[in-house]
């Protein structure tokens, strides 16, 4: 007899492993304590338009046994991500590349591009970067840091970039083509009917249950009796009661509003990298899925402080947190039936595509 095995939260990683596992035979119980499915990939329709609920989400990979995997779920579109950049009114395209450097310095060339680059970045104080200010322009000179790093990573994480470790941006990437892709990756889309669809059919599974509005919190000790096997999802700190103190994140808040118009601001992303603009990018979903409805659907995002009750959406990966987590972790290795697997659980960001794998891996193992 296969055991029972409980799976919290049906976000993308639960519900992989879900699926895979109820594959192998196994029966699972999956507890999600939103009433929705899907994590933070959850989308919604609104006006015939699919709402990316907990922020705009794009899947790339470079993995072709990943994007074999997720086409299983979902037809894919062929939506490239090329954010664009609004400082004051002056509209940049992104990553920075060739149409980027055009756009700052009315130049053609990509030796044009790399001179002012280097003049710049050379003028500036010489020596180790000790602030987010000094390292970025090291990496890419004043007038791109000044327009379209500064205010917006100020924003983001609510400090002066002369008070921001300069780890945070490790490197710039810069491309000497006029190409606005923003990932490298081979393969990329947009699934077509939104994602929440993806999670239902990997929870679509005669051997699989799932209970929404089930806090895990609320009945630890008995799933801990009652399962030999536990896949936790959720927040590491909260599995423990925050016992050795709270991790903290970057949190976000989001205003979304149906205009009477059908074509808003031209593009799915654009960045809002001026220091005034309160917000920091508005999406306008049906870019992500050339929709042509009659009206559209934007929301604002606006970057929020951070607190237990509040959504947790980006670990702040720093010395002081990293050191508590591994302190969590070694909490964790004594509870021999809980394994603590996905982005809140394991406090790192990951993408979608890392998530299905980490999910593939660990089910692998498994007859
Ligand atoms: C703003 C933003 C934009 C992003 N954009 C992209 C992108 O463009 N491309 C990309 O590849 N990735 C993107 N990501 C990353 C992507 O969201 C994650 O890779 C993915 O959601 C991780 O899935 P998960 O299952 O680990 O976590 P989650 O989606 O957070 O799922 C965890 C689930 O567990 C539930 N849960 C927690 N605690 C409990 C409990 N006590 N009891 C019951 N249930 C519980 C939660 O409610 C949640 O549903 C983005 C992330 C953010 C924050």
């Amino acid at each position: 007899m296969k055991k029972k095995v409980l799976v919290v939260g049906a976000g993308l990683f639960g519900a992989t492993y879900a699926h895979e596992m109820a594959n192998k035979g196994y029966e699972i119980d999956v507890i999600e304590k939103r009433d929705t499915i899907g994590g933070n990939i959850y989308t919604y329709e609104l006006k015939g338009i699919q709402v990316h609920k907990y922020g705009p989400h794009i899947f790339h990979t470079d993995e072709k046994y990943i994007w074999d995997y997720i086409q299983q779920f979902a037809d894919f579109n062929h939506y490239i991500n090329s954010p664009i950049a609004n400082y004051y009114g002056e509209i940049y395209n992104l990553p920075f590349n060739m149409n980027t450097f055009s756009q700052m310095w009315n130049i053609k060339t990509p030796l044009e591009a790399q001179n002012i680059i280097d003049q710049q970045r050379k003028t500036e104080k010489q020596g180790k970067p000790e602030n987010l200010e000094e390292q970025a322009i090291s990496l890419i000179g004043t007038d791109i840091y000044e327009k379209l790093i500064k205010g917006y990573t100020e924003k983001q994480w609510m400090k002066k970039a002369t008070e921001l470790p300069p780890f945070i941006i490790r490197r710039v990437p810069v491309r000497m083509t006029y190409d606005n892709n923003y990932y490298n990756d081979r393969y990329q889309g947009i699934p077509i009917g939104g994602y929440t669809q993806i999670i239902e059919r990997m929870l679509d599974h005669q051997m699989i249950n799932v209970h929404l509005n089930t806090d895990f919190m609320e009945n630890r000790q008995q799933y801990l009796e009652e399962y030999d096997t536990i896949i936790y999802t959720g927040k590491i700190d909260e599995f423990f009661d925050y016992r050795l103190g709270d991790l903290e994140y970057r949190s976000l808040r989001f205003e979304t509003d149906v205009l009477d118009c059908e074509n808003y601001q031209g593009n799915a992303v654009v960045n809002y990298t001026d220091p005034e603009t309160p917000y920091t990018r508005i999406i306008e979903h049906k870019h992500f899925d050339f929709g042509k409805q009659a009206q559209t659907v934007i929301t604002r995002e606006y970057p929020d402080t951070y607190s237990r009750e509040k959504e947790a959406y980006y670990p702040i990966n720093n010395t002081k947190n990293n050191r508590l987590y591994s302190e969590y972790v070694k909490l964790s290795k004594e509870i021999k039936n809980v394994t603590f697997a996905g982005r809140l659980a394991q406090y790192r960001y990951y993408d979608m595509e890392h998530v299905i794998a980490l999910g593939l891996k660990m089910t692998s193992k498994f007859e």
